[in-house]
């Protein structure tokens, strides 16, 4: 074996994938764990050199794999999600100790769903069909043909399920993928990389990059024969990708940064409303859908902020390894200063901190306090910026009409919940909310048949069952004439 580290017990290549073989580097970054800021990889550095190389892989590979049966591709999908099922307990420890999610969140969860990621593509490309229909006695088939390379980049905050949920549907649409995972947490990717193999995935259908991303990532979004760009991350990258996708003319969907609002009436069920606002919390805020905008209707305000609060302190915070504990550390020193930051500046602008506002000092590290802002003056950036750490903030609203207002002032549109104990409220509302999903009275419940995707800055496009194929395929019609029988 080549360059690899050994994470929680389990070896991990550190090297890139391309083409099939383990490729090493001269010049490899360090991976640090946020768990204690130790170093725990050294990982291979790509560049213009390696993606190119991935790209020209990948490329290769794709005649023969866009020739596979759908039934073919669909069976070494199914493959691919077996390993991962099988591997669970060894990616959950790996990714926990790489970016610091909750471990029993990414045993009995999170990896879990990879593998659903890979059978639910597989079932779902045998069930791709539209049936044909006529024009003056023509007949007109839809098909979803391979489209080509497509490049997969992802964040570290969920780094293989958001990869997965990227690069199955690409792999079933019959195209070669070339990954780049985030240099913060990039070891579950090269753990996949060996997964696929085992499952008899053939050689250069995907390929690993590693590297930090104005570096690997740029090189690759740059390269003029790349035919799919898929890209989950933040607004200031997207806006860069999206920019390098433009000067090729390749097709590009962007999964970006939220605000998301909650809203809650007076008229919901408060125990579930606080229990679900306390979760906005989850994977230490951060989580790209986290409702971390709160507002509650003025008649309940009081009673929400307290049970709120009392809640949000019993939060355990520490290593995220222990069953215990609610809330794991940031992930680097830079995006914990960031957190802090955007703390200070609202506390400057005259925000009051009712929990938290500043570094949980027992700990030490990079564990940020469970924060929550009230009395927030109108313009102050904690508004409106995305944060992506563990600060809410806390408003009142009058009524439906202020509600709507309230939840619609960002440049964000990726999601929204409501609580509310009015049907014909929830509809009325939902209608008026620029999200690219509503929640209503319960939060972050997913059915990869349902379109994902943001409006607004939260993204371009959507993907999830039939939209996944859409972009990831070319969808092509065959018109065809009457064929004259004598
Ligand atoms: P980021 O934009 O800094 O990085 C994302 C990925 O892009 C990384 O792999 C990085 O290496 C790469 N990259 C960086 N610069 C690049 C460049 N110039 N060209 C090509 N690639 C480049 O984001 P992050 O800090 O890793 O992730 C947090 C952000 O992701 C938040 O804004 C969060 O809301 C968002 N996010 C969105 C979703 C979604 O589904 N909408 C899901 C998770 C996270």
């Amino acid at each position: 074996m080549g360059a690899s580290a050994i994470v929680e017990g389990v070896p991990v290549s550190t090297e890139h994938w391309i083409g099939g073989e383990r490729v090493a580097s001269p010049d490899p970054f360090e991976d640090l764990s946020p768990i204690d800021e130790s170093l725990i990889a050294m990982v291979a550095r790509g560049g213009r050199r390696e993606a190119d190389a991935a790209v020209a892989a990948a490329r290769k590979a794709f005649a023969s794999w866009a020739a596979t049966s759908p039934e073919e591709r669909a069976k070494i999908l199914h493959a691919i999600g077996g390993g991962v099922e099988g591997r669970v307990a060894e990616l959950a420890a790996v990714e926990t100790r790489d970016n610091g999610s909750l471990l029993r969140s990414m045993r009995d969860s999170v990896m879990p769903r990879v593998g659903h990621n890979f059978h639910f593509f597989a079932d779902r490309l045998l069930q791709l069909h539209e049936p044909d229909f006529e024009t003056r006695g023509h007949r007109n088939r839809v098909t979803w043909d391979p489209a080509g390379v497509a490049v997969v980049i992802t964040p570290w905050n969920a780094p293989l399920m958001l990869a997965t949920w990227r690069l199955a549907p690409a792999l079933a649409a019959g195209d070669t993928v070339v990954l780049k995972p985030p240099e913060w947490a990039p070891l579950t990717a090269s753990l996949l990389c060996d997964i696929a193999r085992d499952a008899g995935l053939p050689d250069g259908v995907l390929n690993l990059v590693q590297g930090i991303g104005e570096e690997a990532g740029a090189a690759l979004v740059a390269n003029p024969s790349v035919d799919r760009i898929a890209f989950t991350g933040s607004v200031e990258t997207g806006k860069l990708v999206g920019a390098a996708a433009g000067a090729n003319l390749t097709p590009v969907s962007l999964e970006l940064g939220g605000k998301s609002p909650f809203i809650a009436f007076a008229d919901a069920d408060l125990d579930e409303a606080v229990k679900q606002a306390v979760n906005q919390y989850d994977n230490a805020g951060q989580v790209c859908l986290a409702g971390t905008r709160l507002l509650v209707q003025r008649d309940v305000y009081d009673e929400f902020l307290d049970r709120l609060v009392e809640a949000g302190v019993a939060l355990k915070q520490g290593d995220p390894r222990d069953e215990g504990t609610d809330l794991g550390p940031q992930i680097t020193r830079g995006h914990f200063e960031r957190i802090d930051g955007f703390v200070q500046r609202a506390k400057a602008d005259g925000a009051k901190a009712v929990m938290g506002g500043g570094p949980n000092e027992e700990l030490g590290g990079l564990y940020y306090r469970p924060t929550l802002f009230v009395d927030v003056p109108e313009r102050s950036e904690i508004l409106t910026k995305e944060v992506f750490g563990p600060v809410l903030t806390l408003q009142p609203f009058a009524g439906e009409e202020e509600a709507v207002e309230l939840a619609n002032a960002t440049a964000y549109g990726l999601a929204a919940i409501v609580y509310t104990g009015d049907a014909e409220r929830a509809e009325r509302v939902s209608a008026q909310l620029v999200a690219g999903t509503v929640w209503v009275n319960c939060f972050y419940v997913r059915d990869l048949r349902a379109p994902f995707g943001g409006a607004r800055n939260s993204g371009i496009g959507r993907e999830g069952g039939a939209w996944s194929f859409d972009f990831y395929a070319d969808v092509k019609n065959v018109c065809t004439a009457p064929w004259e029988r004598s």
